[in-house]
């Protein structure tokens, strides 16, 4: 049985890049006679007052979508909760107290002039607070006891990468860091809650934006470290503008409701994304 899903964050009105990677997740479920789930990522309380949830949900009915099954992240903190504890069992976190300012300080002053790299989770984190206990600040994964545990990584790809991924555990160590898998102020993080909820779901094909390809390293060694089976994976292409820009969700004038007022079909912004 395929099961897809579309998570929005929201945050702000669908655009046009919504309704491609939404259509995109509907319709490989539908051909395959699966399952296509919604789920709305409003763990970050603040930015996800707006009530667009619901404004979401309209413009996906509009568009002609069905779904068999819609979930809030905000529901699911005992889930989290109860993934960090056994991380945490694991010896694999480590609380961290570190601003972004301290964060930047401690990267830039060996090298000198040196850019901090920054991953899939922001800055390369340095390791300033590794060791210390769980119970202040953010909680961050120690990456080089977390590949340790789970050495031999690999991801299936259907959609712009395809082919079988090995991950290489010096290079997410260099390039990825110990990524913030709980945030204090919302109990987790966008990649915990991704993997824990995509298990819960039943997801087995993750579709969405090639701007998380790299992420995708995280969620399969979370899913290897909480034994947790790993979906195949279909990034696709972003859908941008005119002039070549990502359309990002404050981008009013490209959402779908502006185009639904102007008297745009469904059948219009299928053709609009190439989905025609
Ligand atoms: N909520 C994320 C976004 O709005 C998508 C998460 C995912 O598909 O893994 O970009
Ligand atoms: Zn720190």
């Amino acid at each position: 049985m395929v099961v897809t899903r579309f998570a929005p964050s929201p945050t702000g009105p669908l655009h046009l890049g919504h309704a491609y990677a939404a259509i995109v997740a509907h319709d490989m479920a539908r051909a395959a006679g699966g399952r296509f789930l919604l789920r709305m990522e409003d763990i970050d309380r603040q930015r996800s007052r707006g009530g667009w949830d619901q404004a979401c949900l309209d413009d996906l009915a509009w568009l002609g979508l069905t779904w068999d099954g819609l979930l809030y992240q905000s529901t699911r903190l005992p889930a989290y909760q109860a993934a960090l504890d056994r991380l945490e069992a694991m010896g694999l976190l480590y609380g961290c107290t570190c601003t972004r300012g301290d964060i930047k300080a401690a990267l830039s002053a060996p090298q000198g002039g040196i850019l901090p790299s920054e991953g899939p989770d922001g800055l390369v984190y340095p390791g300033t607070c590794r060791g210390k206990p769980v119970t202040s600040g953010a909680l961050r994964l120690d990456l080089t006891r977390a590949v340790n545990r789970a050495p031999h990584l690999e991801f299936t790809e259907t959609g712009t990468r395809p082919g079988l991924h090995r991950i290489d555990p010096l290079q997410m160590l260099s390039e990825v860091g110990d990524v913030v898998l709980a945030r204090r102020d919302m109990g987790t993080s966008y990649h915990l809650s991704v993997v824990v909820d995509d298990a819960f779901q039943g997801v087995t094909h993750v579709t969405r934006g090639e701007d998380l390809f790299e992420a995708t390293q995280i969620h399969v060694l979370l899913q290897r470290l909480m034994g947790l089976s790993s979906p195949i994976w279909h990034h696709h292409a972003l859908i941008r503008d005119d002039e070549g820009r990502r359309l990002a969700k404050r981008d009013d004038a490209r959402a779908l409701m502006t185009y639904r007022a102007e008297g745009a079909t469904p059948a219009d912004i299928r053709r609009m994304v190439g989905l025609g």
